[in-house]
This record gives C-alpha cells, structure tokens and sequence, in this order.
C-alpha cells in the first residue's frame, strides 16, 4: 500500500470524504489537522490514487483491504465500507472473520451481540433477511437464548 492510499484508507476511518472538482483536490468531512496537513503535502498523489478509484475498508486486520472497480466514486467505495464496519453490539475483542465482507455485503446485517455458538464462534447477528438471531459462522439459530 502507498502513502497515498493509506491516506484514502485514513480518511475513509475518519469519516472525511475526498473528491477531485476540476482537477483539484475537495476535502470534507470532520476537521482533522494532522490528516490534512498530510493531504496536502501529498495532494498529487492523492489525486492520482483517486483518479484510479482505488479504495479501501477498513478493517480490524491491518493488511486486509478491498480494491474497487477503476472509477468507483469514491461516496460508493464509502457506503460499502461503512457496510462491513462491525455491526452494532459486535464484540469489542472479537476480530471480523475473513469471510465477514462477503456476508455483511449480501445480508445486511442489523445488529450483533455477544453469544458461544456450539460451533465455537462468539458472535450472533440479525439481518434483514433473517431477523431472529443466528450464527453467521453456521448459520444455525442458537439454543436457549435469551431475548
Ligand atoms: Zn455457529
């Protein structure tokens, strides 16, 4: 990964949108005075990055990522990566398995909460499709649980 494209990663993570109007880079989003100052000084490479519609989730691995499609506008590349952020109630301590983009991007998940599933996994989830709590690892609804 570049300099420039962890910028895009950065600041996708802090909310700050980055778009190219007449061939200079807009900035908005939240004032962040470190990532700005950097969005500066590397602002023809950013431009670059952006240009050729790369982007990147966020996620609890430091080297996992998602590249987008050449030319996937940036507020897209954001909607995805907000998708896959660990839904509400996801435990704090528990990593996003490997396979949670691809679930995430086909379930649309409401929310998640702290459960051992005899498969061993520790999270169950509600989704639009399926709105009665199940394991996303086996996908088998859990037994005496709660509500
Ligand atoms: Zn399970």
């Amino acid at each position: 990964m570049t300099l420039a494209e962890r910028l895009v990663c950065d600041c996708l993570k802090a909310g700050i949108s980055l778009a190219i109007e007449d061939g200079d880079l807009v900035i908005k989003g939240p004032y962040h005075s470190e990532l700005f100052a950097t969005l500066r000084e590397h602002k023809a490479a950013v431009i670059k990055c952006l240009q050729a519609g790369k982007g990147f989730l966020w996620a609890v691995s430091p080297d996992w990522q998602l590249w987008f499609e050449p030319g996937t506008p940036l507020h897209v590349q954001e909607a995805i990566a907000r998708r896959v952020l660990p839904p509400a109630g996801w435990p704090s301590d528990l990593e996003l398995p490997w396979w949670w983009a691809h679930f995430a991007l086909t379930e649309d998940v409401l929310e998640a909460r702290e459960w051992v599933c005899d498969c061993g996994f520790r999270a169950l989830v509600r989704t639009q499709k399926r709105p009665e709590w199940f394991c996303p690892q086996c996908q088998c609804p859990p037994e005496g649980i709660s509500v």
